[in-house]
């Protein structure tokens, strides 16, 4: 157990950091490229912060959360997504009393009480977007843009794009009542999580993943064909964008998102590759959280994207991610003196952007060399006591094995030269 990582749970090792790395910059550069800021929220909050932003009849909330009281006997959920904290503080902070739209976002770990397997994890991480105050289909376009250009950058290919719209208040209330109508005579036959979203929010049948439920679903009404004119109008706009951003898209009826708020667009993009956990990201409209978290009313989109499912679709699309290179300077040392002195230049080529490191073990000068090599450093620098004297230091390439004497005097100079800085 000690030496265990809890399950669910990962490491990120040195071997594996750089990856990370890598996909968070270009996320950072591509939302910076949009104008979005970044916000970093609490990794807890007040459950009931979650029950009501994302909606009591979800899987999250009602198998999924990591809920436990504080020594003060509070209610508090380890953040199992992104976008309900962020809302909590546009409210808090009244950031809607600012110019409009409000364009943020984030990278967080999440957590969720799930069973375990490839791309599903206790613990694991999200990057997304949220847009506040802007009702017009081109922000839902925009949003889906982002996510489209991230791809992009990275190289990613056989990602697809689909897209419904889930009505709003409006139009989904007459729509449930048929759809209800619809299910009425085949209750008996859903699981029995669906049967309990019958009453609450029984468009979520239509993506439960068990076959049985899919099987008696197959002619159910769709909401794509009972919009209200301002939500069929907004779809249209949507297709409209999306055509003029040259995104290719796909109309699928049957998306609902496992949440609650969202309202009008909902879009999901689909790697081919990963078979059952394909969705690698979600997103859409969700007009109405603000406002149901006790803010004014306030029109919003965005997407949740999970960090370690990119990775595995990266993985998929043979995509190899740039290392990053090795150190610029290993100082090799012989004798005390030497010693000291390579001290002092480590010192003096940090400060001047000049990665560098010496040997902290005693080691023979053939073990310093062979660490320099696995530490990938460019060049070494070899200074013995007689160096020290002279003010002078050895340099050699360890890419051609070509090695100089170098003042030391001039030695960042001559380095800044060589390395293009
Ligand atoms: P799924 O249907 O796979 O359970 P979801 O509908 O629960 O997904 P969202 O709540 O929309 O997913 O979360 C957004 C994204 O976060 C997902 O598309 C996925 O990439 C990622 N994600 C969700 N749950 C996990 C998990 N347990 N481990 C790793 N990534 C996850
Ligand atoms: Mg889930």
């Amino acid at each position: 157990m000690l030496t265990k990582a809890p399950k669910g749970t990962k490491d990120i090792l040195a071997t594996e950091v750089y990856k990370w790395q890598y996909i968070e910059k270009i996320f950072r550069d591509v939302c910076e490229s949009f104008g979005y800021k970044e916000i970093r929220t609490p990794v807890f909050e007040h459950t009931e912060l979650f029950e009501r932003g994302v909606g009591e009849t979800t899987d999250v909330v009602q198998k999924e959360m990591y809920t436990f009281e504080d020594k003060a006997g509070r209610s508090i959920t380890l953040k199992p997504e992104g976008t309900a904290p962020v809302v909590r503080a546009l409210i808090e902070h009244k950031l809607y009393s600012g110019a409009m739209p409000l364009k943020f976002f984030y990278i967080t770990p999440c957590y969720r009480y799930e069973r375990p397997q490839a791309g599903r994890l206790r613990e694991f991480h999200q990057f997304g977007i949220e847009v506040f105050g802007s009702s017009q289909p081109a922000v839902d376009v925009e949003v889906m843009s982002l996510v489209y250009n991230f791809y992009k950058v990275l190289g990613v290919e056989g990602i697809g794009l689909n897209i419904n719209n889930i009505g709003c208040p409006k139009c989904r209330a007459d729509y449930n009542l048929k759809l209800r109508e619809y299910l009425k005579d085949k209750l008996d036959n859903l699981c029995e999580t669906c049967q309990s979203r019958y009453e609450k929010n029984p468009m979520r049948i239509l993506d439960c993943k068990n076959e049985k439920c899919q099987a008696e679903i197959t002619d159910a009404p769709l909401m794509i064909n009972h919009l209200c004119d301002e939500c069929s109008e907004h779809f249209e706009r949507v297709k409209e964008y999306l055509d003029i951003a040259g995104i290719e898209y796909k109309v699928d009826p049957k998306i609902v998102r496992g949440l609650d708020y969202y309202t009008k667009t909902a879009f999901e993009f689909i790697s081919k590759e990963i078979g059952s956990q394909s969705t690698v990201c979600g997103g859409g409209r969700y007009d109405r959280l603000v406002e149901e978290l006790g803010g004014p009313y306030t029109p919003a989109v965005g997407f949740g994207m999970g960090i370690e499912r990119l990775l595995l679709t990266l993985e998929n699309n043979g995509i190899e991610i740039p290392r990053e290179k090795g150190l610029d300077i290993f100082i090799v040392t012989i004798g005390e003196k030497a010693d000291k002195e390579a001290f002092r230049l480590l010192n003096n080529l940090r400060k001047n952007k000049i990665s560098a490191d010496k040997d902290y073990l005693g080691r023979s000068i053939k073990a310093q060399f062979k660490y320099s090599d696995k530490l990938e450093a460019e060049y070494t620098i070899v200074i013995g006591d007689d160096e020290v004297e002279k003010g002078v230091v050895t340099l050699k390439s360890m890419h051609t094995g070509e090695q100089q004497e170098v003042k030391l005097s001039n030695l960042i100079d001559e380095l800044k030269s060589r390395l293009g800085r």
